[in-house]
This record gives C-alpha cells, sequence and structure tokens, in this order.
C-alpha cells in the first residue's frame, strides 16, 4: 500500500526552509545572533577588500546592517553588534599588524561598538515606529524621513567612531576632520544602497522581524516590464564598468563625472521593475563601482564616486514612489467614480458622463432618453434573508441589467436599490422597449442562494432640449413612483 505524503513535503521548497528556520530559531534562540555577528563581519571583510587607502573605502556595508537590524528586528541585537564591533577590531589589529595592547583594543572595540549601535539604534527605532503607523500614501514622506535619519546616524557613527580612533591615539586629532567626510559618506552609502536588500533577507530569514514586506514596500506593483529584468542590469553592470575603465585610462577630472551617467540604467529599472528589483540593482551597481575604484585605483576622486552614489540611491528612493502614488491616485479614482458594491457609475460620475453624452447626442441631432429603476419589494430580501444577500440581490441586478445594455449606454446606482440608465441616441419608443425588455429579464432572475425572483419597476423619459439629467430624472422617478402605484413590475413612460 502507498503511504500518504507527509505534509511538510507537500509544501513548497521556500517555505519548508522558512519551517525549518522557525523552528530552528524557536529551539535555539542563540542561532540568528551568530548568523547576524557571521554576516557582519563578511561585510566588514568585503568593505575591507574595497578600500583604496587605510581604514578608508567608497562604502561600509556593516552600517547598513546595522541600521537594518536595529530596523526590522529591535533592540535585542544590540550584543551581537557590539561583539562584531569587538571582533572587527581585533581582527583589524591583526591585518595591520598594529600589535596595540589587549586593554586598548578592548576598549576601542566596545566603544565603537556602542557608539555605532547607539547612532543606528536610536535612528532606526525612529524610523520603525513611523513605518509601522504608515499607510502607502505616506511613503514619499517615509522615505525622506529614511534620508534624513540614515544621514543624521551616519553622521553621528562616524563622529564617534572617529573620536574613539583619536581617544585611544590611532589617529592624529588633526586628521578627524578630514577623514569625517569620507567616513560618513561611507556609512551613509552603506546604509542607503542596502537597507532595501538586506531587509528583504531578514524577513525571509527572521520570520519574527516587526516589519513585513508591504510595511519596507517591496511588493507593490509589478509592472509588466518589456525587457527581462537581468538585460537591464547588465546594461548598468556593463555602462558601470566603462565609464570607469574610461575614467581610469584618461586621468583628468571631467571623466570622473561621468559616473553620474549611471542614474540612467538604475532610473530604467525604477520606472518599470518592481522596488525590490530596483533595490537589488541599486546594491549590485554600487558595490561593481566600489570594486573597479579598488581595480582601477581611483581613490582621488572617492568624494565624487560617494556624491554620485548617494544621489543613485536618493533618485531610486524617490523614482520608488511613483507608481505607488499613480496607483493610489487609481485607487482614488475608482473609489470617487464607482460605486464600491454594484461596480456602476457613482451618482455623481453618472451625472457628469451623462451630460456629455446628452451634449454629444445634442450636437448630431439625436435623441437621449433616460430609465430609471427600482428594485421592488426589496427592504423584504434584506429583512427576510439579511443584508449580506440583499447585497448580493443589488449586485446580481446589476450585473444582469449591464449584461443588456449596449457600449455606449451609461449605467449608474442613484442609492439605495434606485439605479438610472442613460441611452444616448435612442427616442422614447426604442427605450420603452429595451426597459421592457429589462425588465422581463430582470423578473427572471433569482437572487443567488435563495428561492426569491427579483422584479423592478421602471420610468421612462426622453431628456428634453435644455433640460438637464437632474431635471430629467425628476420627471423618470414620477413615472417610476406611478409604476409602483400601478403594481410594480411594469414600465411606464412618461
Ligand atoms: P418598493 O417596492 O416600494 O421599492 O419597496 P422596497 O422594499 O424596495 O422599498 P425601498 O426601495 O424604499 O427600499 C430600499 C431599501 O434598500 C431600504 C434600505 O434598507 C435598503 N438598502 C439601501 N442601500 C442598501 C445596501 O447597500 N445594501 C442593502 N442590503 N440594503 C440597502
Ligand atoms: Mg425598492
Amino acid at each position: 500500500m502507498k503511504t500518504p505524503p507527509s505534509r511538510l513535503t507537500e509544501l513548497p521548497k521556500s517555505i519548508k526552509t522558512r519551517l525549518l528556520i522557525r523552528t530552528l530559531q524557536q529551539r535555539y534562540p542563540f542561532i540568528s545572533d551568530l548568523a547576524l555577528i557571521m554576516t557582519w563581519i563578511g561585510l566588514w571583510r568585503i568593505s575591507a577588500a574595497m578600500e583604496y587607502l587605510p581604514h578608508a573605502t567608497i562604502w561600509f556595508p556593516p552600517s547598513a546592517l546595522t541600521f537594518v537590524s536595529f530596523l526590522m528586528i529591535g533592540k535585542r541585537v544590540f550584543p551581537a553588534i557590539l561583539i562584531s564591533g569587538l571582533i572587527a577590531t581585533f581582527w583589524e589589529n591583526t591585518l595591520y599588524a598594529s600589535n596595540r595592547p589587549l586593554q586598548e583594543l578592548l576598549s576601542t572595540g566596545l566603544l565603537f561598538g556602542i557608539g555605532h549601535s547607539l547612532a543606528y539604534g536610536i535612528g532606526a527605532h525612529l524610523l520603525s515606529q513611523r513605518i509601522t503607523k504608515a499607510t502607502p500614501s505616506d511613503l514619499p514622506r517615509i522615505l525622506l524621513l529614511y534620508l534624513l535619519i540614515g544621514s543624521c546616524a551616519a553622521l553621528i557613527a562616524s563622529i564617534f567612531g572617529l573620536s574613539v580612533l583619536v581617544f585611544n591615539g590611532v589617529m592624529a586629532p588633526a586628521d578627524m576632520a578630514k577623514s569625517l567626510v569620507t567616513w560618513w559618506f561611507g556609512d551613509l552609502i552603506g546604509i542607503l544602497v542596502l537597507t532595501p536588500v538586506l531587509s528583504w533577507i531578514v524577513i525571509i530569514y527572521y520570520p519574527k522581524s516587526h516589519l513585513t514586506m508591504s510595511h519596507i514596500g517591496l511588493i507593490q506593483l509589478n509592472s509588466p516590464a518589456r525587457n527581462p529584468f537581468i538585460i537591464k542590469l547588465l546594461v548598468g553592470i556593463l555602462l558601470t564598468t566603462l565609464i570607469m575603465f574610461a575614467a581610469a585610462q584618461f586621468r583628468f577630472q571631467e571623466m570622473v563625472f561621468s559616473v553620474f551617467f549611471l542614474c540612467i540604467p538604475q532610473m530604467w529599472i525604477v520606472y518599470t521593475e518592481t522596488p525590490l528589483r530596483s533595490g537589488i540593482s541599486l546594491a549590485l551597481m554600487s558595490t561593481w563601482t566600489a570594486l573597479l575604484i579598488k581595480l582601477f585605483e581611483l581613490g582621488d576622486h572617492i568624494v565624487v564616486y560617494q556624491f554620485s552614489v548617494c544621489i543613485l540611491a536618493a533618485s531610486t528612493y524617490f523614482g520608488m514612489t511613483i507608481p505607488l502614488l499613480a496607483s493610489t491616485n487609481l485607487r482614488l479614482r475608482e473609489m470617487a467614480f464607482y460605486d464600491g458594491l454594484t461596480k456602476t457609475a457613482s451618482r455623481e460620475h453618472f451625472w457628469a458622463q451623462a451630460e456629455t453624452e446628452i451634449r454629444r447626442a445634442r450636437f448630431y441631432g439625436q435623441p437621449a432618453t433616460l430609465i430609471v429603476f427600482d428594485i421592488d419589494k426589496f427592504k423584504q430580501i434584506n429583512d427576510h434573508y439579511g443584508h449580506t444577500i440583499g447585497d448580493g440581490a443589488l449586485l446580481t441586478t446589476a450585473q444582469c441589467i449591464g449584461k443588456l445594455l449596449h457600449q455606449a449606454d451609461l449605467l449608474g446606482r442613484f442609492g439605495g436599490d434606485e439605479f438610472m440608465i442613460l441611452l444616448p441616441g435612442a427616442d422614447l419608443e426604442l427605450a420603452k422597449s429595451r426597459a421592457e425588455a429589462l425588465r422581463q429579464t430582470l423578473s427572471k432572475t433569482q437572487v443567488p442562494t435563495t428561492d426569491h425572483w427579483l422584479s423592478g419597476s421602471f420610468g421612462v423619459v426622453m431628456v428634453e432640449p435644455e433640460e438637464t439629467i437632474q431635471e430629467a430624472f425628476k420627471r423618470a422617478d414620477t413615472c417610476l413612483l406611478q409604476a409602483k402605484q400601478a403594481g410594480r413590475n411594469c414600465v411606464i413612460a412618461g
């Protein structure tokens, strides 16, 4: 006999991995701290590989990891960041063969870890509070705050870091001001280019993170892209390589500024791909830039490169808000123009559209007619089956009538169980026969999940010359009232 597959093997691989990670983290809580320390040290080693001068690199990725960890996980990451700072200090001592005494290394590592954690921890806490309360339309404000907090936190962290070096005699006080700009920009760029990708990784590998994908806006709108993402990415990487190669070949200052052209492929990605993909290309293009600076020895113009990456990142974030704002506008438009339940035109939208259609019909010397109808004994449906079934009856009515309308006809909901239809080009006789056809079809329709049959009363009028749609509606409503008085389920024309 075949044994049924276990429930775990039926799950997709990605969910199984997340479940496994969750179980491991519950059983061994220190495992995520260990992973954080190892990643921090790994990123620190990568940045060391991109150093163009001792202690100076275009960017510092560990600052991004500290910021993202405090942002997504909270203050419980503090010990792990402190240990990472200590390990980096000891390792650096070996790398540069500085042979500094143990006590000094301990104090440098601890002070660096505390200052680094405080600056990014407080910044991330302030930002996380705003993010959890934000709605999608707040995204531009959140991004602005993120840029501001990132800049301030990086400045404070670098002042603190440099002060520790001066305090321990590793750096001369006179060199502090000179190093501040590159250290500050290095930390800031790390944060700017890596926050989206690292946040995404934390959400996947740390299921208890208190911010989700929707909080960080990574899964909004997947616009249909015509060219594959990988092609755009390769264009970006190729352009980066060409620009850096040219800067290395023709060593005049103007050449360096061509790095700002990288905004073109990056904006191409931002406006046509998801925010996550924009974040990935930002991280890859700037990492590639940093590696090429080291490879081609372009450290002389480091501040220009740092500026260009800052601009690339800021443009990316503001570019990300445009598809979101467009979709919010579209949603608001739909809410204002269409009835949420039946999806027919709202009263105001119907008036506006009808006025345009009537004007057009008059211009071509054609008539326009208005049908107003109301469901018979609708209250009974609500009272007998409840409002949810009542809502279903309204939707069924709108769908049943909508199917019989022509492309030029307009259907709107006046309110409650009363609807209106404008028939541009139809005279009164035609409108009466069309209303009769609608009435007959509606009376053969059942309210879903019940044995109640729908029916409606109809009033029909021709829109007179010089008459507004609202005036025509009043006359049609009087006809509708007469249809109700005549026993319902009939058509009266005025
Ligand atoms: P008549 O044949 O004279 O039209 O009788 P009726 O029972 O249909 O009376 P009327 O048209 O005045 O009833 C409209 C009811 O529709 C009153 C209100 O409670 C209900 N209603 C209005 N809007 C909604 C809605 O969005 N959903 C539901 N379920 N009921 C609604
Ligand atoms: Mg009614």
